[in-house]
């Protein structure tokens, strides 16, 4: 992101500071910290890169105390969620001594494409995290890829098929469903399930040559059809599918389910804890199951002792519980469905949950850290409240965000007595810190210059011909102060035939700019903001409100685009002052009295078309 120097500054001291923070404890910790304590992993070796047992056996002790992944699918941007499950990887890691890998899951050879992968590579590095840490081998800095493993799947495959523990089953689809049984029935074994070895391995022989069509047949790990978990009952663990994979083309013409694929993935890669959320804990069986037979040596039906393919200790499964947030769809096919049906205005929407959608809505990465810290992790799932997310936003702006001043609705305010008092045509240099309460420990940056002359742009709504009860500020006989100006006192309006008001008209009190002394000797009730007209410049800005009216717009199978709030972007014309115009795209701000805003990472052009996004109120109004 392009930031100004001073803004970098406050960047750095504020993850200096989050990093020093105690952490509070949660079961994740505990888990690794217990396993560390116990030595769990103490002998595990590390080859410098990925590998199988004797690859790994070659190496040294791993420098890494504790390995985590994120291992993202490359099939869409990602979203608050992932963000959740990045900080948990990689702070973990970071935390205790470890690696946390980046990796690739493109086993399936259809959906990812670059673009992806390249938004998912910006997305961690912004968030503040980084995989090319110790133990890895020269030059090996790139993401793992989960599709570089391939090779050794299938041999893992065929090694399985040697021990008896898979088969090539030839039922359709629609069989193996049915033979499954449910909850309450136990499944029934496939007439396929007693083949030998020596036939599997003929026929998985076949299915990678491309003698049979897609669909016809499937490898099945051999386990349990009876099993209480349906996940135990012969899984499907390879398929015939003849699509061109953007990694391996078309060397093969059958893949790796996702269940078969994935443990393995994180045994090459020298896991220790591989965390996901909760909707795989039934696929922990079959994971633990996977990895004890490949880790270990089998006895073969005629008495010869093989495998021991992965390194001992095996990786383990945890589940944490998913991120669900309140009036957000934290799904990639649903936030796809918005994209290509044009709900929104591409991924980086300042309305999608996406990252780079936040980023652009003025979020920071330290916020979203915090985010993840506040939210912790749980072993049952909850819905946080968006408020939650933007509490993060604000605390973290609040010692970093320049501040300025912007008139979204503008009237223009008159100072009939402007040329008598100060002279015709005069421009009076007014200045205003451009950070009150800087974090401590860093310099405030320069303050802010800007002009007040005989007309000013106000608030349309800080005038009140005749001003309701409580009313403090401009209605005719009352006196306020132009915020950083001089007080004024308002004496009437002029408006046009239809009876809008098109200029507020006020006389200045001299002797009461502010910052000179004896300014505060004339009493008044309220400080307005202002834009002088000399000097303000107009800017397109972008009021954002929720994307959705439901709190839980996907819940129970609801169709979200019907509740898809048709308010969720105002255009506006504002009038800021010229330090505002001046901002670096990415920069964050407060405009005094109405909230953050950022310059937009795209469309803002520093000093010439200044485009800013709302990020968030200064005050929480979702209950309201
Ligand atoms: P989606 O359903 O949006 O496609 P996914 O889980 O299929 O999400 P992956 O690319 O497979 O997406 O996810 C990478 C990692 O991010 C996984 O470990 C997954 O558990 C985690 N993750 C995805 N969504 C969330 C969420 N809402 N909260 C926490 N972690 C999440
Ligand atoms: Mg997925």
């Amino acid at each position: 992101m392009s930031t100004s120097p001073t803004h970098a500054t406050h960047t750095n001291t504020a993850n200096a500071a989050a990093t020093e923070a105690a952490k509070p404890s949660n079961f994740l910790r505990q888990i690794i910290e217990s396993d560390l304590e116990k030595g769990s992993y103490a002998t595990r070796r590390w080859a410098g890169s990925p590998g199988d047992a004797a690859h790994h056996a070659a190496g040294q002790t791993d420098p890494a105390k504790i390995r985590t992944r994120f291992p993202p699918e490359p099939n869409g941007y990602l979203h608050i969620g992932h963000a959740k499950s990045i900080c948990i990887n990689f702070g973990l890691a970071r935390d205790y001594g470890g690696v946390c890998h980046l990796r690739f899951d493109d086993t399936n050879p259809e959906k990812e494409d670059t673009e992806y992968v390249n938004s998912i590579i910006d997305a961690v590095r912004w968030l503040g995290f980084d995989w090319a840490q110790i133990g890895q081998a020269p030059g090996s800095a790139a993401p793992y890829q989960a599709s570089d493993y391939f090779d050794f799947m299938y041999r893992a495959a065929e090694h399985l098929i040697q021990a008896g523990l898979a088969y090539v089953d030839e039922q359709t689809a629609e069989e193996m469903r049915l033979s499954r049984g449910d909850f309450g029935k136990p499944g029934v074994d496939s007439p396929f399930r007693a083949r030998t070895p020596a036939e599997n391995l003929a026929r998985f022989r076949e299915m990678r040559d491309g003698k049979h069509e897609d669909g016809s047949m499937v490898l099945r790990a051999r386990i349990d059809m009876a099993s209480p978990n349906i996940n135990m009952r012969d899984p499907a663990i390879y398929r015939i599918r003849r699509a061109t994979h953007h990694n391996t083309g078309d060397t093969w013409c059958i893949y790796p389910m996702y269940t078969f694929a994935h443990p393995i993935e994180d045994a090459l890669e020298q896991i220790t804890h591989s965390f996901c959320t909760l909707e795989f804990e039934d696929q922990r069986p079959f994971y633990d199951w996977l990895m004890e037979r490949l880790s270990e040596g089998t006895t073969l039906p005629d008495g010869r002792v093989v495998g021991g393919l992965l390194a001992s200790p095996p990786p383990h499964q945890y589940e944490f519980a998913r991120l669900n947030l309140t009036y957000v769809i934290t799904s990639k096919r649903k936030l796809a469905q918005l994209v290509y049906d044009h709900k929104v205005n591409g991924w980086d929407d300042p309305r999608m949950p996406t990252i780079v959608g936040l980023r652009r809505r003025g979020y920071t990465a330290q916020s979203l850290q915090l985010f993840a810290e506040r939210i912790g992790v749980t072993k049952s799932d909850s819905w946080i409240d968006y408020s939650t997310l933007e509490g993060c936003l604000r605390e973290d702006l609040e010692t970093k965000a320049h501040r300025g001043m912007a008139v979204l609705n503008p009237v223009k305010l008159v100072l009939t007595n402007w040329d008598e008092v100060m002279g015709a045509g005069h421009l009076e240099p007014c200045t205003q810190p451009a950070l009150p309460h800087a974090a401590e420990g860093t310099e405030p940056p320069p303050a802010r210059h800007f002009t007040i002359g005989k007309e000013v742009w106000i608030e349309r709504e800080d005038f009140e011909e005749v001003p309701p009860k409580g009313y403090k500020r401009l209605f005719p006989g009352n006196k306020v102060r132009l915020k950083g100006g001089y007080v004024i006192e308002c004496t009437g309006c002029s408006k046009d035939a239809s009876g809008v008001i098109t200029e507020v008209l006020a006389t200045v009190v001299p002797d009461t700019k502010s910052g000179t002394p004896g300014s505060d000797l004339v009493k008044v009730k309220a400080a307005i903001t202002w834009v002088g007209v000399a000097n303000g410049v107009n800017a397109e800005v972008r009021m954002y409100d929720r994307l959705f009216l439901d709190a839980q717009p996907d819940a129970g199978g609801k169709d979200f685009i019907e509740s898809l709030n048709p308010n969720s972007l105002k255009v506006v014309t504002a009038i800021v002052e010229p330090s505002l115009a001046n901002a670096v795209a990415g920069q964050q701000f407060q405009f005094e009295r109405h909230g953050y805003f950022v310059a937009d990472l795209l469309d803002h052009v520093q000093g010439e078309k200044p485009v800013f996004n709302l990020a968030v109120g200064l005050k929480d109004s979702w209950g309201k």
